[in-house]
């Protein structure tokens, strides 16, 4: 126990209790600082670094600065905060407790006690990255689609289940139980958490805060709970022990006002947001929401703001708590005793209730009328591409014409009325596979349709006989013939924690359904349509009210409890589909209420993705395509012939509230989150091995020994200029994670795709990249796979594949590697060739490099092909901090100057002058380019090592060797 600051005080923490908290009015009484005009968010970081303030991880002067925190020019220092607790989902997950067991197994070598390797703070892993769409439009789907995530991911669970008995402070939560968001709201946040120090005779209560590896972690904003995405890289060394960094930020004021407009939802708000705080540029800050506005909305409406900050770009997206968070928290079944300590604790913090205009300073003010917003979509690239409804089909209109390079299609003359007829003779996709005919024969079709252009793909053989699986999948895929063309809705999901775990929005989509059953509509077969809330909470009300038969017969059958479509896990299409696509080139769609479209995420066939709310993708899914307006035309004929129009079918709000009134019912919610094994019977048969350090099994292909701690000594090696690199990849703007670090399918004749196979893996068992995070030397094969990505090395090609200039070329540059002609390869054949002499690699791209999730296989992988620094216009900030916490080193060029600018095509050297162990955060050193013909231009170009500790990692290798030194010293 430290009170460097002697603010220790008691408060009444309820019920009698009195417990001891950090007192943020003390410490303002004693003029440091003027915290009670601080925003909520940075108050409560500040209760972490007084709390945590030990003179040597957290310093005086670390109190002093954020207590003086400047609302227009915030201190450019490091703020060394301390979570109370760390939450994982089992992709990230997965490789998190792996590098724990190779760091055991690294001790163990050493001679040393391997169990100096434990997590510090309670870990909470979640299991619901895995679930796959492979079943849909069954009552079955749920059960089959367990069945094929416990076949698929056995070997990974049970290495789980060994993490689960060796760490003692490691809570599983097993697939099955929901997503880890709506579990963290639902269940695991405490909003205030308590501990019994040995000085005191009574508990010490502090906030509940959190990092989380995946980057929707902040959807606990919602509730009063500060934390946000990080990589895994960084959340291991939060887990043992180290502070996570980040720079001050400048804190967005977001106040709102008004209320939402009859007809408009949650997601309607989020989609409005995000475009608004994206044009503002919040990257890097905190967004605090405040005003009447921020009061009148619910806990799960906030949720659902938080829930994409990624998406608006910013750190956190936070609601200070008030009695809304409170009374959220006694509907979903916490303790009286825990409520009081939660509404208590704030009180006595003074930092209770929502603050109004005028109460507090931010950097920057912006106004929301929630009156403003209205019925919109998002896509169909980006969630920040905001479209009102009654746009939409004119959008994408526009869109299919527009040049490529202006983030169209390309497409000419198109004509919508185009559609080529798919016959579904039950035949059961299989990862990978195509139908293998293209027999066209006209359909007659009636005058006025306008499905007047017909060709036909005919139908594939079944599959093979005898495979259980495929048999009942057989039964489940719609028979019959479907229509598909441009502007197809080929997939409809009801998906993402992001939508699943706000009741309101749930509840409208069972009403639509129920009002489009009742008037005979259907959806076509073609439609792939699934329902996947994040917790059995959901079922449980939508069982109750009745509704959930209404979207069974609309197709939307619950498929699992997990994050599928969001994810990108929507399972293949029908496979004559899928030719269709292919053949005619289709720019086919998926609705969904999902929170990312990036392409080739949701669906590698599906290039226009649009998100929504829940209602509206029913409805979408029963329009069967994404050109119409729904706000004028008809979107199906009912059972008399009678146009349906959205209007006709859409619930009031007074319907939805009335609905709702047994939506949160705490029974329920302490009924479902307890004895999580019990309720899993297929959790229980999983075996699990025992002991301290982890036994590898060269045979497995999904849990493999990474080598970061290969030849691992106590000494970090010295930081070194880079010379003679040569260019791996040069991409342009907006590379995402996903790109680098693919989560979805593994193509068979990708590097990964090889690997497999070589190691008798067919096709259909590979699973995806996620699922196989575990295993380096897949995820290695994997780095820059994603099928869309253009390495401008090798202009008019998509996928990983770039020119390898190591093997002899008379007019390249001299080099350690040799001289040769160019040769077209992938980017794992050159990384490992270039890997044969000693060549270091390095990668340039555009802006925004590295966004979307937190996935720190896109740093890992980067990496371990040998990339020793990316150069970028901008990065996205998790990934900038994970190639520094993975050793490798982000170089930023100078304004308006890009790869393109300099003319390079990749065949130049590279190298990277100046760097020493002297080097600075932030300082600039010198990009020396040789072209072919032995020109040298010299570019400046800035360190993105944005702290001082950031150094420290840099020059260990990454954040793992470092923590692993700090942890030998110390014994
Ligand atoms: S549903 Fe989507 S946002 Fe939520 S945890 Fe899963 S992948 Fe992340």
């Amino acid at each position: 126990m430290h009170d460097e600051f002697k603010t220790l005080r008691k408060f009444d923490a309820g019920k009698g209790r009195e417990g001891f908290l950090y007192s943020l009015p003390a410490l303002e009484e004693q003029r440091i600082g003027n915290i009670s005009r601080l925003p909520v968010s940075i108050r409560i970081v500040l209760e972490s670094v007084l709390r945590n303030c030990d003179g040597k991880k957290v310093r005086r002067k670390d109190v002093e600065t954020l207590a003086n925190w400047n609302a227009k020019a915030p201190a450019n220092a490091e703020i060394p905060f301390v979570v109370a607790r760390i939450v994982l989902q089992d992709f990230t997950g997965v490789p998190l407790i792996v590098d724990l067991a190779a760091m055991r197994s690294a001790v163990a070598r050493l001679g040393r006690d391997p169990k100096i390797i434990e997590p510090l703070v309670p870990v909470d892993l979640v299991v619901d990255h895995s679930v796959q769409v492979d079943f849909f439009r069954s009552p079955r789907a749920l059960e089959l689609n367990l069945d094929m995530e416990f076949k698929r991911n056995r070997e990974r669970y049970q290495f789980l289940k060994w993490g689960q008995q060796a760490f003692k402070t490691f809570q599983l939560i097993p697939p099955g139980i929901g997503i880890v968001h709506q579990v963290n709201l639902e269940y695991l946040a405490k909003g205030v958490l308590s501990s019994q120090p040995s000085t005191l005779n009574s508990q010490l209560f502090f906030p509940d805060t959190l990092v989380g590896t995946d980057s929707h972690t902040t959807m606990i904003n919602g509730l009063g709970v500060v934390g946000w995405g990080v990589g895994g890289i960084e959340a291991e060394a939060g887990m043992l022990g180290q502070p996570v960094y980040f720079l001050t930020p400048e804190v967005v004021g977001l106040h709102m006002s008004g209320q939402l407009r009859e007809g408009v939802t949650a997601t309607d708000l989020v989609l409005h947001i995000t475009q608004l705080l994206r044009a503002q540029k919040v990257v890097g800050k905190f967004v605090e929401f405040y005003g009447e506005g921020a009061a009148s909305l619910p806990v799960p409406d906030r949720a659902t703001i938080g829930n994409m900050s990624p998406e608006y770009g910013a750190t956190m997206g936070f609601f200070p708590i008030d009695q809304e968070s409170v009374d959220y928290l006694r509907a979903t079944g916490r303790s009286e005793e825990q409520c009081l300590a939660f509404e208590n604790y704030f009180c006595a913090q003074r930092m209770f209730g929502m603050p109004l205009r005028g109460e507090i300073d931010y950097s920057v003010d912006i106004d929301l009328d929630l009156a403003d917003v209205q019925p919109s979509v998002a896509g169909p690239k980006r969630p920040q591409d905001r479209i009102n409804l009654p746009e939409l089909g004119k959008t994408f209109r526009e869109l299919l014409e527009k040049p490529v390079r202006d983030g169209g299609y390309g497409k000419q003359n198109v004509d919508l009325r185009e559609k080529h007829v798919v016959e579904l003779n039950g035949s059961a996709p299989r990862n990978g596979e195509m139908a293998s005919t293209d027999k066209k024969e006209d359909q007659g079709i009636n005058p006025g349709d306008e499905l007047n252009k017909i060709e036909m793909v005919a139908n594939r053989p079944t599959p093979d006989p005898g495979k259980e699986i495929e048999a009942e999948s057989r039964e489940i895929f719609a028979q019959g013939r479907t229509h598909v063309g441009h502007g197809s809705v080929l997939i409809a999901a009801i998906t993402s924690c992001t939508n699943t775990s706000n009741p309101s929005v749930m509840i409208a989509a069972g009403l639509l359904a129920k009002k489009a059953v009742e008037r005979g509509l259907h959806v076509d077969p073609g439609v792939k349509t699934s329902l996947a809330p994040g917790s059995r909470v959901v079922s449980d009300y939508l069982e109750k009210t009745g509704l959930q038969k209404y979207l069974d017969q609309l197709g939307f059958n619950l498929v699992g409890y997990g994050c599928t479509t969001c994810i990108g896990n929507s399972g293949p299409l029908h496979p004559n589909i899928e030719k269709a696509i292919h053949d005619y080139d289709l720019v086919a769609a998926s609705v969904l209420s999902g929170n990312r479209n990036f392409e080739a995420r949701v669906h590698q066939h599906i290039k226009a993705n649009f998100l929504m709310s829940p209602p509206l993708v029913v409805a979408f899914a029963l329009a069967g395509r994404v050109h119409i307006d729904l706000s004028r035309d008809a979107l199906a004929r009912d059972k008399d012939g009678k146009e349906t129009f959205l209007r006709d079918l859409w619930p009031t709000l007074s319907e939805i509230r009335d609905a709702m009134q047994s939506a949160l019912a705490p029974e329920t919610f302490r009924k479902l989150y307890r004895n999580f094994a019990d309720q899993n019977p297929k959790w229980n048969d999983i075996p699990s091995s025992a002991g301290d350090i982890y036994q590898w099994d060269e045979k497995s292909d999904y849990i493999h020994e990474p080598p970061f701690f290969q030849n691992f000594s106590m000494e970090p090696s010295h930081i070194a200029e880079i010379r003679g690199a040569r260019a791996l990849g040069i991409f342009g703007d907006s590379i995402t994670t996903d790109h680098i670090s693919p989560a979805g399918a593994i193509k068979e004749t990708s590097p990964a795709g090889k690997y497999l196979v070589s190691r008798g893996i067919q096709p259909r068992d590979f699973n995806s990249y996620g699922s196989r995070r575990g295993n380096d030397l897949v995820m290695t094969r994997g780095t820059f796979a994603n099928v869309r990505i253009k390495n401008l090395m090798v202009p008019g090609t998509e996928g990983g594949v770039t020119k390898y200039y190591g093997g002899g070329d008379d007019s390249s540059p001299k080099g350690q590697h040799g001289e040769g002609a160019a040769s077209t390869m992938s980017i794992f054949d050159a990384a490992m060739k270039y890997a044969e002499t000693n060549t270091a690699l390095v990668i340039l791209a555009g802006h925004e490099y590295g966004s979307g999730s937190s996935r720190d296989w896109a740093a890992k992988g980067t990496r371990l092909l040998g990339v020793k620094a990316v150069i970028a216009a901008s990065y996205e900030r998790i990934h900038r901090s994970n190639l520094v916490g993975m050793g490798v080193l982000p170089l930023q060029f100078p304004d308006g100057t890009t790869a393109q600018s300099l003319g390079l095509d990749g065949s130049e050297e590279f190298s990277i002058t100046g760097l020493s162990d002297s080097i600075k955060p932030g300082q600039e050193v010198t990009l020396v380019i040789e072209s072919r013909n032995r020109e040298q231009q010299s570019v400046p170009v800035r360190l993105r090592i944005d702290t001082p500790i950031e150094i420290d990692y840099y020059r260990h290798g990454g954040i793992l060797p470092f923590v692993l030194r700090q942890l030998l010293l110390r014994q």
